[in-house]
């Protein structure tokens, strides 16, 4: 069978996939994504939609500080909002204790010459959050962080994909690859697809992806927890974290609170499933009650996971293989990869277009992940 000739193909429909698809599409590309199951099936479809810059890797925050410009400017780019509020996210101390080390962390941005995270105090936390326990001592807040809406920023990435005409592949797994003259042929049963630039964008899944394409690149996998209550009467309006404690706590517009935090629950990568740890998950929920008392009553009305890959120094893969001609990665974003949609996606446009990229993304290296034979 005849294989269909694009520019640049993209390997996976989650959020990463489809923003590389746009930029690259947006610089004139002709591309495909193909997906193996739906646009936003995976982690993508299961986040939390935190857009936080408080309290990243260091080695992230120049990026991270870049996509908060996008967001905030969402619209320009995707044509809709995708339910993106500035409210502020706070990392909350329960304890004196606590409170220097948010104080040390403040210090230390400063130092660098960041000024996105700055230290409240007792009564500023109050005014702010008043449904936070009284206990609370202060916090460290980056105001200008939000939250999105998942599902609605899928179908504004994926339509703004598809009116620069973007080929949406769905149902179609990449199992097999080849390389001749310059050019990758990628199989999936019997369609054929066939591009000299490929984007590995795959997820939990982009280290088998990876192998396909000869890079080895050493991946763990996360199935981080999220439970939604019924909905309330407004009771927050920041997203609250809490040091210590995998608590991530927010309300959505239509009222639920979103409680999520890391808690982690099993993977299956072959079967493509993952499964809640009540045990672990009743952790999230009584950090929950801890700290905002309003909520103990409040009920559970659905829990999930999603799965997603993780390095071992929680930093993402982004950045071209040292091995394949042509091809990009970008993955391995340890739970913390929806706030950096919108300028993953455009780094790896940069890649493509003219094999370099204005921003610095050294640290990113798929090198630093592969075995021996690979010089630094
Ligand atoms: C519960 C949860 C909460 C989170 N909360 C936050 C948060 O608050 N803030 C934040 O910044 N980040 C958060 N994250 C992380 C964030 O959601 C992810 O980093 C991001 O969605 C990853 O997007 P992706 O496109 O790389 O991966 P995915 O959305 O998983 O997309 C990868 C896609 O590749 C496809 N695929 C795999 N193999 C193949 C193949 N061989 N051929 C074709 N397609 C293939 C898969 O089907 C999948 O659709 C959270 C994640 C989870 C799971």
């Amino acid at each position: 069978m005849n294989a269909e000739a694009f520019d640049a193909a993209v390997i996976g429909g989650g959020l990463h996939g489809l923003s590389a698809a746009l930029h690259l599409a947006r610089a004139r590309r002709r591309v495909v994504v193909i997906e193996r199951r739906w646009t936003g099936r995976h982690a993508s479809g299961a986040t939390a939609a935190g857009v936080r810059t408080l309290n990243r890797d260091v080695a992230e925050i120049p990026i991270s500080l870049e996509a908060m410009d996008s967001w905030h400017e969402i619209e320009r780019l995707v044509g809709d909002d995708c339910g993106f509020h500035s409210t502020g996210q706070l990392l909350v101390a329960e304890t004196e204790e606590h409170m220097a080390g948010l104080h040390r962390r403040e210090a230390r941005m400063r130092q660098l010459g960041y000024r996105h995270e700055e230290i409240i105090d007792a009564a500023e936390l109050r005014h702010l959050v008043p449904a936070l326990s009284r206990h609370c001592v202060g916090a460290l807040i980056a105001r200008c962080d939000g939250a999105a809406d998942p599902h609605r920023t899928i179908l504004a990435f994926r339509r703004a994909c598809e009116a620069q005409r973007v080929v949406i592949a769905e149902g179609c797994g990449i199992e097999a690859v080849s390389h001749e003259r310059g050019i990758w042929l990628l199989s999936c049963g019997a369609h054929r697809f066939q591009a000299p630039m490929v984007v590995n964008a795959a997820g939990a899944w982009a280290g088998r992806v990876a192998a396909l394409f000869g890079d080895d690149i050493a991946l763990g996998v996360r199935a981080s927890m999220m439970i939604v209550t019924e909905r309330v009467a407004p009771l927050l309006e920041p997203v609250v974290g809490v040091v210590g404690r995998a608590l991530s706590f927010k309300q959505s517009d239509q009222g639920t609170l979103v409680i999520g935090g890391g808690l982690q629950g099993a993977a299956d990568l072959d079967r493509e499933r993952s499964t809640v740890s009540f045990n672990e998950l009743a952790k999230g929920a009584r950090a929950a009650a801890d700290l905002f008392p309003a909520a103990r009553d409040v009920r559970i009305a659905r829990c999930w996971t999603g799965i997603e890959a993780q390095t071992s120094d929680r930093l993402p893969v982004i950045g071209a293989s040292p091995k394949a001609p042509g091809l990009l990665h970008a993955f391995g974003f340890s739970g913390h990869g929806f706030q950096l949609v919108p300028i993953v996606g455009a780094i790896l446009a940069e890649l493509a277009v003219h094999g370099r990229t204005r921003r610095n993304i050294a640290v990113f290296t798929p090198r630093r992940l592969m075995g021996e034979g690979i010089a630094a």
